[in-house]
């Protein structure tokens, strides 16, 4: 029973670490597609301030064409009223309103002159900026697949692996899988190590020698006391350990 749940332990824990070791890799894509992405998103946001910009002129340019309009009404109104004076008096202030209309006129007519001008450039730049985006749109997307096609098996591998994982992980018992969970979360991957020696493989930890001979006995499920991890011998590992002692009788015994 022990034996079956350290199996189950150890096959979680072959994946669980191939996994996170793939997924720390694919982490990395988009930090090298950083530059790439950059560029594009930089060129965006000026394309978009030129647009807004553009439109924002546009309204000022239509606002002193309708006021260059209404100052040509009033103009003539002003020309037809001049016809119908009755003496010199109202025929100077007709003529000072007149005069300064087309005063008026001229400024409002080089404002829209102005604003045309801001547009046509406005436009230029819109044009360059959306070309640009494009461009290094493109040039991400191209920059994207390729890391992609890249690490096309990374993806695969993680992809089978998460779905081998999950499996698997269907089939342990839902008490156990969640002791493993909790310790698995807290020691990055490494819930279930060897004793060896009396050592704890995973923190490197000198355990109590009646928990060595416990774990020995996988009458029960053993916790490392400093880390917690689970525990499991390997009878062969610590047989060909203690063979090498005797072949090389010079070492000291510790
Ligand atoms: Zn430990």
């Amino acid at each position: 029973m022990v034996r079956e749940t350290i199996e189950q332990f150890t096959k979680l824990q072959t994946l669980d670490s191939r996994i996170a070791t793939i997924e720390s890799q694919l982490a990395k894509i988009p930090e090298m597609l950083k530059e790439s992405l950059e560029r594009f998103e930089k060129v965006e946001l000026e394309k978009t301030t030129a647009q807004d910009e553009f439109q924002q002129v546009k309204t000022e340019f239509l606002a002193a064409e309708a006021a260059a309009a209404e100052q040509a009404n009033l103009l003539a109104s002003a020309q037809k009223k001049l016809t119908s004076v009755q003496n010199n008096k109202e025929y100077e202030a007709a003529l000072r309103e007149m005069d300064n209309l087309r005063k008026n006129i001229a400024n409002t007519e080089e404002i829209v002159k102005l604003k045309k001008a801001a547009m046509e450039e406005l436009e230029q730049l819109i044009s360059t900026k959306t070309a640009e985006s494009e461009k290094f749109g493109k040039a991400y997307e191209t920059d994207k697949s390729e890391k992609e096609s890249e690490n096309k098996s990374l993806f695969d591998e993680v992809g089978t692996l998460r779905r081998e994982r999950e499996d698997f992980a269907a089939t342990v018992k839902k008490s156990l899988l969640s002791k493993y969970e909790r310790i698995r979360t807290a020691r990055q991957n490494l819930a279930v190590v060897e004793v060896f020696e009396e050592v704890c493989t995973g923190c490197n930890m000198k355990v109590p020698p009646q928990l060595a001979v416990e774990v020995k006995k996988e009458r029960e499920l053993l916790q490392c006391p400093y880390c917690q991890r689970f525990l499991y011998s390997d009878k062969k590992h610590e047989a060909e350990a203690a063979a090498a002692e005797t072949v090389k009788p010079a070492k000291k015994a510790s």
